[in-house]
C-alpha cells in the first residue's frame, strides 16, 4: 500500500512536470507564430502542422548527451566499409546506372561517388531514422541549446511541407533533423536538393533518382572536380613524422615525391595537382594524400573519419582492394555481420541484448563488459575480433 501510494505520487509529479513541459511547448509555438510567418511559412501552414503537436523530450536528452562511447576509427571504418556494403554497393550501381548515368553527365560526379555517399548516409535508403521531423524540430526549436539554429531548421521543414515537396507522415528522420536517402537537413534540402525525376517535386524521401542527383548536385556545389581522384593511400618513407599534415596543409604532388611518398602498390605519385597527408591513426596506420575532392566528401558532414568511410567506399565498389596498411591496434574492428554474431552469441549466453541488429548500443555494450569480465580481460564495452574469437570458443 505504501508503495502504491509512492508510486502514485511519483506518477502525479511526472504528470505535473509533463504538463508543465506540454504548456511551456505551446506557448514556445505560439511564440514562434510570427518569426515563422516572416520566414515564409503561412499561418495555415503553421497551424496545420502544429496542432496539437506534443514535445519529444527525448531528443533533448539526445542533445545533451555526448555520446560517453567513443568508437576507434578502425571499428568506425570496419562497420562502414564491409563486404556486405560492397556487395549491395555494387549490386546498385548496376541497377541505377541509367539514373547514375545521367547524374554524372548533369553534375560531373562519378556513380561510385554518389552511390558511395548512399551508403554511407542512410544504408543505401534502409536507414533514414524514426523521429517525425516537425515534432523533432519543433522540440528543439523550444527546449535545450541552440534554438535558434533549430528554428531555422523548423521553418524549414514547415516551408518544405508547404511546398508540397515530401507527404506530412512521410518526413522523419534523425533526432537531430536529418532525413532521406541523403540525410541532408531542411536547410541544405532548400539549397541543394534537386527534382531529377521530372515529377515537380523534390523528394529525398521516396525517390531514388531525386536524391541521387541530389548528393551529387551537393557535391559538386562543394567543388568537387570532374575525373579527379579523392586521393589514394600511400606509404611513407620511414622515421616520416606526420605531424603538422593535415587534410589542409596542401602541397603539390612533386614535393610529396621529393619527401619519398609513394603509392602504396610502389608506383610513382601523379605529377599534377596538390593534396593534404592525413594518417588519421598517426604515421604508423593507413596514410592517405587527398585533395579537393576529397573535402568536397568531407564538407557533406565535417568528419575526417567519416569522409574517408566515404572515399574509401567508392574505392571499393570501383572494384580497389582493402588499406594496404593495417590500422594501429591487435584487436581489429568488426563487420556489421560479425557485430550480428557476437550479438548472437551474447544472447545465447543469456544476455538480454534487444534484438540482433548489428549496432552495439547499451544494452549489448553492458553485455560486452559482462563477458569481459568473466574472461578476466578489462571491461572495455569495446567488442574486437578478440572477443568474438573468444565467444566462439
Ligand atoms: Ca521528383
Amino acid at each position: 500500500m505504501r508503495h502504491l501510494l509512492i508510486a502514485t505520487s511519483l506518477t502525479l509529479a511526472l504528470s505535473t512536470a509533463w504538463a508543465q513541459t506540454a504548456n511551456g511547448f505551446g506557448s514556445c509555438l505560439s511564440e514562434l507564430r510570427a518569426p515563422a510567418r516572416a520566414a515564409g511559412v503561412s499561418e495555415a501552414s503553421f497551424a496545420r502542422h502544429t496542432q496539437g503537436l506534443a514535445p519529444d523530450m527525448s531528443v533533448i536528452e539526445k542533445l545533451d548527451n555526448q555520446p560517453e562511447f567513443r568508437t576507434p576509427i578502425w571499428d568506425y571504418m570496419a562497420g562502414l566499409v564491409d563486404d556486405e556494403r560492397v556487395e549491395q554497393g555494387r549490386a546498385l550501381l548496376a541497377q541505377h546506372r541509367d539514373t547514375l548515368a545521367q547524374v554524372e553527365a548533369r553534375y560531373g560526379v562519378d556513380p561510385a561517388t554518389v552511390v558511395a555517399v548512399w551508403g554511407v548516409e542512410s544504408n543505401f535508403g534502409q536507414s533514414f531514422g524514426s523521429y517525425p521531423l516537425v515534432q523533432a524540430l519543433g522540440t528543439l526549436s523550444c527546449f535545450g541549446r541552440r534554438q535558434s539554429y533549430f528554428r531555422g531548421e523548423f521553418f524549414a521543414t514547415l516551408r518544405i511541407l508547404q511546398a508540397g515537396h515530401i507527404a506530412p507522415e512521410r518526413l522523419v528522420g534523425s533526432w537531430a533533423g536529418a532525413f532521406g536517402h541523403t540525410q541532408f537537413m531542411p536547410s541544405t534540402f532548400e539549397r541543394l536538393a534537386v527534382d531529377f525525376d521530372g515529377d515537380g517535386k523534390r523528394d529525398l524521401m521516396d525517390s531514388t533518382a531525386d536524391a541521387l542527383a541530389s548528393t551529387a548536385n551537393f557535391l559538386q556545389k562543394a567543388g568537387w572536380q570532374t575525373g579527379q581522384t579523392w586521393g589514394f593511400e600511400v606509404k611513407l618513407p620511414a622515421g616520416f613524422s606526420t605531424s603538422g599534415e593535415g587534410r589542409r596543409s596542401k602541397r603539390p604532388m612533386g614535393e610529396w615525391a621529393a619527401k619519398g611518398l609513394k603509392r602504396v602498390d610502389g608506383s610513382p605519385l601523379p605529377t599534377q595537382g596538390s593534396a593534404g597527408l592525413m594518417a588519421l591513426a598517426g604515421p604508423s596506420g593507413p596514410a592517405f594524400l587527398v585533395t579537393r575532392n576529397f573535402d568536397a566528401v568531407y564538407s557533406y558532414n565535417a568528419a575526417e573519419s567519416y569522409g574517408l568511410a566515404i572515399a574509401h567506399l567508392s574505392d571499393r565498389l570501383r572494384g580497389g582492394a582493402p588499406f594496404a596498411t593495417p590500422w594501429p591496434t591487435d584487436d581489429p574492428g568488426l563487420s556489421r555481420a560479425e557485430r550480428r554474431e557476437i550479438q548472437s552469441l551474447l544472447l545465447l549466453r543469456g544476455h538480454d541484448i534487444g534484438t540482433v541488429d548489428g549496432m552495439l548500443g547499451d544494452k549489448s555494450r553492458a553485455a560486452i563488459r559482462a563477458e569481459q569480465s568473466r574472461l578476466g580481460v578489462e571491461a572495455t564495452g569495446r567488442a574486437g575480433q578478440k572477443l568474438l574469437k573468444a565467444l566462439r570458443g
